[in-house]
């Protein structure tokens, strides 16, 4: 219990960090350098920083110029102090090893900036992906680390891995391709190549199957309450987030609820 309190404070300073980094990362902006106030452009000192308290102490306006802050901020620390006790918790469900729930730490973290920055510049930076497939990567290498496979068993499951990404990309770069880029971004289409390495082929299509019925579902009551332009492109990639999110920790409980959904016999 304590490491999941200590866990949302850790998540509240990497929150504040990673919303950083969404802001940045899609305006190629370096992610050195202090933050500045949106408005007045007055550089932020560290005690304007501290998440939830400089925003509470100034009640969410700048302390300079008094425009207020957007919530967002506060949303993404918040968000993700939950998020990482989210994921420690599922880890220890799944009963994974202390190494790879914290590795997982550093996959929700890319999830995160991924999804902010989709929804605010619906660009999925490219280092957060090459991120994302590093951590993907080095999971699948643990048992490899560790001395537990021959490094011959290794190379075989790494060639596998790619080409598990190559297959889980592939429906992507075709709707890519015959929709010309308007029916999918670009960086869905990378996106689909590193979940295919973190959750392999199967896994891989249901998570993009799980997307676009999410997507579809969102969509369709958007439309409905006509928040929503029809010509009006909503990102993918939030949705291909959330899909991957829940197929890593729920994998068994998805593909027994696919099977009961279409009689399919285990
Ligand atoms: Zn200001």
């Amino acid at each position: 219990m304590l490491i999941l309190i200590w866990l949302f404070f850790i998540g509240l300073i990497f929150g504040s960090f990673l919303n950083v980094l969404a802001d940045r990362l899609p305006r190629g902006e370096t992610i050195l350098g202090r933050s500045k106030c949106e408005s007045c452009k007055h550089e932020l000192a560290w005690h304007d920083l501290v998440p939830i308290i400089s925003f509470t102490l100034l009640k969410g306006k700048c302390g300079y110029c008094s425009k207020p802050f957007s919530s967002e901020y506060i949303f993404a620390e918040i968000g993700t102090g939950m998020m990482f006790v989210l994921t420690w918790y599922l880890s220890q469900l799944n009963h994974f090893q202390p190494v790879q729930s914290i590795v997982l730490l550093g996959v929700t973290s890319t999830l995160i900036v991924m999804f902010l920055a989709d929804m605010r510049y619906k660009i999925i930076p490219d280092s957060m992906q090459v991120v994302f497939g590093f951590l993907a990567v080095l999971i699948h290498s643990l048992a490899f680390i560790r001395g537990d496979i021959e490094i011959s068993v290794y190379l075989q499951q790494f060639g596998r891995m790619l080409l598990d990404g190559v297959m889980v990309m592939a429906p992507l770069l075709l709707i890519f391709l015959i929709t010309k880029g308007k029916g999918m971004g670009f960086g869905d289409v990378k996106y689909s190549f590193v979940v295919g390495l973190l959750l392999g082929m199967w896994n891989g299509f249901i998570a993009l199957y799980i997307s676009f019925v999410l997507g579809g579902v969102v969509g369709a009551y958007l439309l409905f309450i006509k928040k929503m332009d029809r010509k009006k492109a909503i990102p993918f990639g939030p949705y291909l987030f959330i899909g991957t999110y829940i197929m890593y920790f729920f994998e068994t409980d998805i593909i027994l609820l696919i099977q009961k959904l279409y009689g399919l016999s285990p």
